[in-house]
């Protein structure tokens, strides 16, 4: 197998750019541990594309995230661009279009929680210690893109699905049970919607090919309440996009911290695309205070899932782990008794545990 790999980097606005430069840090390390060669190329996307170019995604960066291994995104946006005029360009339009642009139907939100952040969550210790779940959520189809329209007094939106967008969402996350704990929650609300029960058929027929992994039918509203009375029953958890999209955010926050969440998009034809799920937080930027572990955890999640490189992914997210435990926090996630330190010197702790 090929030891070169070609990123992309969107830095993005607000922290976007600080975050990155620290993830980059913390892939050089391992690339240099591993043996592994990497080009990066960085384009504009949102805001600051807006600046330069008038378009929140030029054409220019789309080809070179098209013509990438994988790509690498801080986060974009902010009040500087923030209008309700419709004829001005919108920061969010970049990334609506990369999505398109790249055709990336699933998206992946893996939510483990950390021994030593355990304190942070909401939830009681002993309902969250050990919790590793991944959510695969449909992302370019479903209720988010039917037709909608106002009518008078009258408004509408339509969910649909053709079968072909349910299949190819399943496969993924069928195979991604494999390099897990090999269980699949599909959620679906089948006992009212009919593209439920389109969905649920699917998942019936699909299951028969993936014998080896255990499918676990779940309701929507169940999996809702499930995920806070128990969420270690689930490993992953395979939705259609409105229900992802809610479901991901309860989810996530089973953990306690925006600061610490990676996620991937992946489609077929195009290289995928890994981000933190937390904003560009303009309230913080240009501080060196922004928890840059999501966006190194992304690194992480792409060694895993672009690459199928375990180890580098196993090496980052030892390393995180390491330098938690060890008592190391970010503004966003300090806690009594331990150490704060800023976003550079998060970058620098996580990346000499990489080393070591
Ligand atoms: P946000 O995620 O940027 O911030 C929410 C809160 O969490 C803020 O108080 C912020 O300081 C804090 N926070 C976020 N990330 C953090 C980190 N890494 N370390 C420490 N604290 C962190 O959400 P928002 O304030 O609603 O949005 C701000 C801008 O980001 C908006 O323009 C929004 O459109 C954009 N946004 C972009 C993305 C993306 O790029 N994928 C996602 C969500 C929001």
């Amino acid at each position: 197998m090929t030891n070169k790999f070609n990123l992309t980097v969107l830095p993005g606005d607000g922290i976007g750019p600080e975050v990155i430069r620290e993830a980059i840090k913390a892939l050089k390390v391992v690339a240099s541990n591993f043996d592994l060669d990497f080009e990066i190329e960085e384009a504009m996307m949102g805001g600051c594309a807006i600046d330069a170019f008038g378009n929140p995604l030029p054409d220019e960066a789309l080809a070179k995230c098209r013509a990438g291994d994988a790509i690498l995104l801080g986060a974009i946006g902010g009040p500087k661009w923030d209008t309700t005029d419709p004829n001005k360009p919108r920061p969010e339009q970049g990334l609506l279009g990369l999505r398109k642009g790249l055709e990336l139907f699933a998206n992946l939100r893996p939510v483990k929680v950390f021994k030593s952040l355990i304190a942070s969550s909401t939830l009681k210790p002993e309902v969250i210690e050990g919790v590793d779940l991944l959510v695969v959520r449909e992302l370019t189809g479903g209720l988010y893109f039917g037709a909608s329209a106002r009518e008078g007094t009258k408004a509408f939106d339509t969910l649909e699905y053709h079968d072909f967008e349910i299949k190819r969402l399943l496969a993924v996350a069928f195979d991604l049970a494999r390099k897990r704990r090999r269980r699949v929650h599909s959620i679906d609300k089948a006992n009212v919607l009919e593209s439920s029960r389109l969905w649920r058929e699917i998942a019936i027929e699909m299951g028969g090919d993936f014998q080896d992994i255990e499918l676990i039918h779940q309701l929507v509203d169940n999996c809702a309440m499930q995920l806070i009375r128990n969420p270690k029953q689930f490993d992953v958890v395979a939705t259609s996009n409105m229900f992802g999209d809610i479901l991901s955010d309860e989810a996530s926050m089973l953990t306690g911290s925006l600061g610490m969440l990676s996620s991937a998009s992946m489609g077929d034809t195009y290289p995928a695309l890994y981000e933190p799920i937390h904003g560009s937080a303009p309230d913080i930027a240009n501080r060196d205070i922004a928890n840059p572990i999501a966006t190194i955890l992304s690194v992480a999640l792409m060694f895993r899932y672009s690459f199928n490189l375990d180890a580098p992914a196993q090496a980052i997210e030892g390393a995180v782990d390491a330098v938690l435990e060890a008592g190391w926090r970010t503004a966003d996630i300090m806690s009594e008794g331990k150490k704060q330190v800023g976003t550079t010197q998060m970058g620098d702790l996580i990346c000499s545990e990489v080393e070591v």
